[in-house]
């Protein structure tokens, strides 16, 4: 009999009571460290009490009001986004799927409004990952979640990732735009060469394409700069952000220069959610942490102390662990066994982690781990290889990898 919650899920055993900062605890008292954080969600980890205090005051004024009237603090939150990014505009949603939505659509309508109907297409990467909605599984492409739900949403063209000359190769007459994440998470936490964003704008700016970034997942502080292209020195025209940037609350925003919004008049677009008066109480307290003095700094400080201890790690452990790589606190183990098998050793170690695509398993604290909880997380790891080289030693038949 079916479940009476969609069976879309493999759902870990694990039920959890409350969460602590960078620990999760369950309903009978076991505490895990939390390197999963709601997927690259919970930036300041969990039940942040300045977190809790604005979503608290919020719930005892306003939940919702709609769109059809102003919401001071979604125009507070803007201003203050538009001041720290290349936006001078943007869109709110409940999710990244929806920002994406709202950056496709964007991106179509501006070549409409210039007179260019014809350059509806988008050129996406292979390993991409956008979201699961119709048009975010076709910018995608991967199929295994288009299976079965074709036809897909027509109009974007993938090349591999990293790939400047294939991306040249693809553009025609018709492409309007280019869509990417500045560091694939889903697809295997990688990193392209920093000459790969800046070649992408330079051929934008060439050929009147808008670069649209999705930031979903690399946002927020995540890799140790507000955006992740600020690393590559370049700007997007669009961007999608989400996930981090609610820190667990619900909700996304879709930022743009006022050049690239300009197709986005009155009535082309709309939400009944999105930018309610909760989330944005909650994104303006998440925004006053992140932008606070000293906060990247941390992040850069305990990604560069994980990335040194877990390169001596896998350097200890070549059978489990290839390299260690991302960028920030977007970090992957890519294994030399099974990705999943390295996730159930690191849980059975107290750590939670999601895999991810290309066999890697994705570290992802809140960014407000501390140096001795990333030291924990760092036994924990190497406590993990060292129970799978047992497994492999006592089973060498099946531990064969590829
Ligand atoms: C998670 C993610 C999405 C989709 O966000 P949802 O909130 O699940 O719709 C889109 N793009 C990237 C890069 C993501 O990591």
């Amino acid at each position: 009999m079916i479940t009476a919650v969609l069976p879309t899920y493999a759902r870990i055993d694990l039920e959890f009571e409350r969460g602590e900062g960078c620990w999760l605890v369950t309903t009978d008292g076991r505490r895990y460290l939390d390197f999963t954080a709601g997927i690259a969600v919970n930036v300041l980890g969990h039940a942040h009490p300045y977190l809790v205090k604005a979503l608290s005051a919020q719930a005892h004024k306003l939940w919702h009001t709609s769109n059809l009237f102003r919401i001071p603090g979604g125009e507070e939150l803007a201003a203050r986004l538009s001041a720290v990014t290349f936006a001078d505009t943007m869109f709110f949603t409940n999710s990244g799927a929806e920002a994406l939505e709202c950056a496709i659509k964007m991106a179509r309508k501006y070549q409409f409004a210039n007179g260019n109907p014809e350059k509806n297409r988008i050129i996406t990467f292979q390993g991409a990952f956008h979201g699961r909605t119709l048009a975010t599984i076709s910018a995608g492409g991967n199929a295994k979640y288009l299976e079965g739900f074709e036809p897909a949403l027509p109009g974007f063209d993938h090349v591999p990732f990293g790939d400047l000359d294939a991306v040249k190769a693809a553009i025609t007459h018709q492409t309007g735009a280019i869509l990417l994440e500045p560091v694939q998470g889903e697809g295997g936490v990688r990193v392209p060469p920093e000459s790969f964003l800046k070649g992408l704008r330079a051929l934008c700016d060439e050929k009147g394409l808008l670069l649209v970034l999705d930031e979903v997942q690399s946002g927020v502080g995540r890799t140790g700069k507000l955006f992740a292209h600020e690393w590559a020195g370049i700007t997007p025209d669009i961007m999608a952000v989400a996930k981090g940037i609610g820190g667990g609350f619900p909700m996304g925003a879709c930022l743009a220069t006022e050049v690239a919004a300009k197709g986005m008049t009155l009535g082309t677009h709309g939400s009944t959610y999105g930018g309610n008066p909760l989330a944005m109480a909650v994104g303006n307290a998440v925004l006053d942490i992140v932008l606070a003095e000293g906060f990247l700094d941390h992040v850069n400080a305990i990604s560069a102390r994980l990335v040194e201890k877990l390169g001596a790690v896998a350097a200890r452990h070549p059978q489990i662990l290839a390299e260690v790589r991302g960028r920030g606190l977007l970090l992957g183990l890519k294994a030399q066994v099974p990705a999943a098998d390295l996730v159930v050793a690191l849980r059975v170690e107290g750590l939670l982690a999601p895999g991810a695509a290309d066999n890697v398993v994705r570290l992802l604290p809140p960014l407000t781990v501390s140096a001795d909880e990333a030291d924990l997380a760092v036994e924990k790891i190497e406590a993990a290889c060292v129970r799978l080289e047992q497994a492999l030693a006592s089973a060498p038949v099946k531990g064969a990898a590829e």
